[in-house]
C-alpha cells in the first residue's frame, strides 16, 4: 500500500530531478560528509543507492557483512558495520531504500549519511564495552522488510536496544518516538535522554519522547516485537512541533492532508520534493553528535 501510494502520487508531480552527485566525485572528497552522502544516493534507484552504499562503506575501510534476502514480498539486501568489540550490542538503523518517484533524501539517504560519518569517528575512538552495529536495512518502505529478516534470522541476546532513524535532516528539536512507559525505564531511553541532556537539548522543548505513533513506522519495529527496546529518532522544526503533533497523532483526517499542507518535515515526505537541497547540514551534525553521546553513554 505505501508503494502504490507513493507511485501514484508522484506520477503526477513529475519535476526535473537533481543529478545525484557521481561516485568519482565523492571519492575526491577528503572527508565525506553526511550531507555528501546523501548527496550521493538521493535520486538513485534502489538497487543502484544499496551497491553504491557497499562501495563506499568498503571504501572507508570498513568490512562490510551483507544479509541478502528473497521472499515472496521482494529481494534486496541488509549491510552491516560493526564498530568497537564490547560484549553489548547497541543498533544504529538507517533504511537505504526510497519510495517510487521520491529522491529519497530526507526519507532516508540523509539518516544513511549521519551514520555513515558517525563510523568514522566511532572507529577513531572506539566506545568502552559495546559494539554498535550500524544497520543499513532494505525495503523498509515494503513493510519493513530488511529488518524483518533480520529480526527473525538473527540471534538478539546480546542486544541492548536499536535506534531507527528516520528524517533525520530537516529541523532542529529531536523526536524520540514510539516510546512507552516501560521504554522509558530502559538503558535505551535512559541513556537516550542522558545524551540530549549532556548536549543541551531539553525535555518537552528541544527533545520530545514521543508515544507509539499510528500509521508510521520504522526498522526498530520488527526488533521491538523480539523484545529489543527499540525507538524512533526524528528531527522536526520546534516551531513546527504542535503542528507535528496534531498531524501524527490526529488520526487518518490528519496523514489524508495533501503534502503540500502537512507541517514540516512531511511536506516533502515520500514526495518529488524530498531533494538534498532540502536537507540541512547542521541539523545531521546535530544528529551525529547525539549518536556518538548515545554510544559512549551506554
Ligand atoms: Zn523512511
Amino acid at each position: 500500500v505505501n508503494l502504490a501510494v507513493a507511485r501514484l502520487m508522484n506520477a503526477r508531480r513529475r519535476r526535473p530531478a537533481d543529478p545525484p552527485l557521481a561516485l568519482e566525485a565523492y571519492r575526491t572528497l577528503a572527508a565525506p560528509g553526511a550531507l555528501d552522502t546523501a548527496r550521493l544516493l538521493a535520486g538513485r534507484p534502489n538497487a543502484e543507492r544499496a551497491r553504491l552504499l557497499e562501495t563506499v562503506l568498503r571504501d572507508a575501510g570498513f568490512p562490510v557483512q551483507r544479509q541478502p534476502y528473497r521472499t515472496l514480498e521482494g529481494a534486496g539486501v541488509n549491510l552491516f558495520v560493526d564498530v568497537g568489540t564490547g560484549p553489548r550490542m547497541l543498533l544504529l538503523a538507517a533504511h537505504h531504500d526510497a519510495v517510487p518517484g521520491s529522491p529519497g533524501a530526507n526519507d532516508n539517504a540523509a539518516s544513511v549519511g549521519i551514520l555513515l560519518a558517525l563510523a568514522a569517528g566511532l572507529r577513531a575512538a572506539p566506545p568502552a564495552r559495546l559494539t554498535v552495529r550500524l544497520a543499513f536495512f532494505g525495503d523498509e518502505e515494503r513493510g519493513m522488510l530488511g529488518s524483518r529478516v533480520y529480526a527473525r534470522s538473527t540471534p538478539l541476546d546480546d542486544v541492548v536496544g536499536v535506534v531507527s532513524l528516520e528524517l533525520c535532516g530537516i529541523g532542529d528539536s529531536l523526536a524520540w518516538w514510539d516510546v512507552t512507559p516501560r521504554l522509558a525505564e530502559t538503558p535505551l531511553l535512559r541513556a537516550a535522554v542522558g545524551a540530549a541532556e549532556e548536549l543541551g537539548y531539553r525535555r518537552d522543548e528541544s527533545y520530545h519522547l514521543a508515544e507509539p505513533v499510528p500509521f508510521f513506522g520504522s526498522d526498530h519495529r520488527p526488533l521491538a516485537d523480539r523484545g529489543v527496546p527499540g525507538v524512533g529518532l526524528t528531527v522536526v522544526p520546534t516551531a513546527a512541533a504542535e503542528a507535528l503533533r496534531a498531524f501524527i497523532y490526529g488520526g487518518v483526517r490528519g496523514i489524508l492532508v495533501p503534502p503540500a499542507r502537512r507541517p514540516p518535515p512531511f511536506t516533502t515526505y515520500h514526495t518529488a520534493d524530498d531533494r538534498p537541497g532540502t536537507l540541512d547540514p547542521a541539523t545531521l551534525g546535530r544528529v551525529g553528535a547525539v549518536l556518538d553521546a548515545l554510544c559512549r553513554t551506554l
